[in-house]
């Protein structure tokens, strides 16, 4: 039988992008209707990103000490969030915390640093890492989240070698201002354009869990599609104590789910990333969420700890699902499915 939800992952699969209307159905299906929903959100998810997971690892520079205000983030000022607190890492210790992540899967290696926006200097910086990063790591994709941005910044960047720019639109226009006052949501938005106009990847996402509606989730949504965000990491609120949204828990594990697969549907082809507030939003239905997202951070965020890196891989391989860029992945590219040509009806042992 065709639901609504597979007649819509076939009208988006013919080219004809969903309406508002049909993004809220998605977000307001049932606890009946959760795995249909996750069933034709998955067609559009295999259509574009076939079975691989890309892997992601967050590599902190530079962690608390800012001066902005954002209301969800333990790092802001004012919070009293117990986290920790330094200025930049040396360049060796950011090579070899990204070593570790690219030795763990990763693909893509996230440079974050908090404050409002980086200085002359702290873009240097970053430029002389990410340019020993590539030497070292020839086939690494690089990510800048370094805040906002001022004139010829990110052409640094991408002269150096950086590969994207993450500066995330939170949430929608019509409710920024109730998280954040000391700057704007257009200032967001500019500094998501001057990346893309250099030529960096741009990536910017959400977080879900901050008081918004329906709506406006589904307003952020539409507003990523227009901007072009390649790469829409999808965060659930993780309401730290010292923080104006401690005790805001509004997310449950399917809601999560449903936000996701609304994501999928409004932005079909784009790499949508399950990010901070996983372990702790999703819980057990995080491998059923691999369905939907294609992306995932493996282990630590910036403030907070994620589950083993282990069980991030396990989770991917349970799933029949392969990181983006292993020889598992690279096998099944370039060769199709590989033929056994081992055990029954061979000379040789079993894989078993
Ligand atoms: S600018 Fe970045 S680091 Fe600073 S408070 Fe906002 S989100 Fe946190």
């Amino acid at each position: 039988m065709t639901t609504t939800f597979d007649q819509l992952a076939d009208d988006v699969l013919a080219g004809s992008p969903v309406t508002t209307d049909d993004a809220l159905a998605v977000l307001r299906a049932t606890d009946d209707e959760l795995m249909s929903v996750v069933a034709a959100a998955g067609r559009l998810r295999r259509a574009h990103f076939g079975n691989a997971v890309k892997v992601n690892y967050l590599v902190d520079l530079k962690s608390g000490l800012c001066q902005e205000n954002c209301g969800y983030c333990s790092q802001a000022v004012g919070s009293a969030a117990p986290i920790l607190k330094y200025s930049w890492l040396s360049q060796d210790a950011a090579l070899e915390q990204a070593g570790a992540g690219l030795n763990g899967g990763a693909s893509r290696v996230c440079m974050v640093a908090s404050g409002r926006g980086p200085s002359t200097r702290d873009i240097d910086k970053v430029a002389e890492m990410a340019g020993a990063l590539k030497q070292r790591h020839p086939d690494v994709e690089i990510c800048a989240c370094l805040g906002l941005l001022q004139d010829d910044q990110a052409e640094r960047l991408k002269a150096a070698g950086v590969d994207a720019y993450n500066h995330n639109i939170n949430t929608a226009e019509s409710h920024h201002h109730t998280i954040v006052q000391t700057h704007t949501y257009a200032d967001r938005v500019d500094t998501v354009g001057k990346a893309k106009a250099a030529g960096l990847s741009p990536c910017s996402g959400l977080i879900a869990g901050l008081g918004e509606s329906d709506e406006q989730l589904v307003e952020a949504l539409f507003a990523l599609r227009e901007l072009g965000s390649d790469s829409i990491p999808v965060n659930f609120l993780l309401p730290f104590d010292g923080t104006p949204f401690e005790n805001t828990w509004e997310l449950t594990p399917a809601r999560c789910l449903l936000i996701l697969a609304m994501a999928r549907f409004v932005c079909p082809d784009k790499e949508i990333r399950i990010a901070g507030g996983r372990e702790v939003h999703l819980r057990s239905l995080q491998s059923i969420a691999l369905h939907v997202a294609n992306s995932i951070f493996l282990g630590d965020y910036l403030t907070s700890e994620g589950q083993a890196a282990e069980a991030d891989l396990e989770m991917i391989r349970d799933g029949g699902f392969v990181v983006l860029g292993s020889e598992q992945d690279l096998a099944q590219r370039a060769e199709g499915p590989v033929i056994r040509r081992r055990g029954a009806g061979t000379d040789l042992l079993p894989n078993a």
